[in-house]
């Protein structure tokens, strides 16, 4: 599950304009049609807002369904104490950006909405990316290809990537 950072509202700006495009990374990704300045909010990730008890048996139902060797994406957000945002719905096309451990966006809890924000410029055709921040306990089961600098093959906070490069180096892969 995905923590969102509760962070200052930034100016207000109609959301850019995004495509759905082949990703270098994974399957398809989300990339900018147009300049997009920092600070902008791109896109909300949008869903189903559920309560946690619901959240915990969407999530038990994934990794059954990844045990299985079928779709385990992670589309689950922490919304607030008492409500998560489920967006595997065909048109929350947020759904679509890719994971970098070193990304141009970020996820936000705006007012209770989740938007995409640019954390940096970033220029026509770039793919948009955030870090998905996934928490410690199944990080074998999210090998990351981003190919940045700072990625330790795994898609993990990067709070606790240093645990997972030392795993790795261990060989307990
Ligand atoms: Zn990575």
């Amino acid at each position: 599950m995905s923590r969102v950072k509760k962070i200052k509202t930034p100016r207000l700006k109609t959301p850019s304009d995004v495509r759905l495009g082949r990703s270098g990374v994974h399957g398809y990704g989300l990339f900018a049609r147009d300049f997009i300045a920092q600070g902008a909010r791109i896109i909300e990730y949008v869903g189903d807002r559920i309560t946690k008890a619901e959240a915990e048996r969407r999530e038990a139902q994934r990794l059954a369904r990844l045990a299985a060797g079928a779709d385990g994406c992670v589309y689950i957000f922490v919304l607030n104490k008492r409500h998560d945002i489920d967006g595997n719905l065909s048109w929350n096309l947020a759904r679509r950006i890719n994971h970098s451990c070193h990304p141009n966006c970020e996820a936000q809890n705006i007012r209770g909405h989740i938007w995409i924000v640019a954390l940096r410029d970033i220029a026509p055709d770039e793919e948009l990316n955030f870090d998905y921040g996934f928490g410690y306990s199944e990080w074998q089961k999210h090998p990351c290809g981003c190919g940045a600098a700072q990625c330790a093959g795994y898609i993990i906070n990067s709070a606790q990537r240093w645990r997972v490069r030392r795993a790795v180096a261990a060989g307990r892969t």
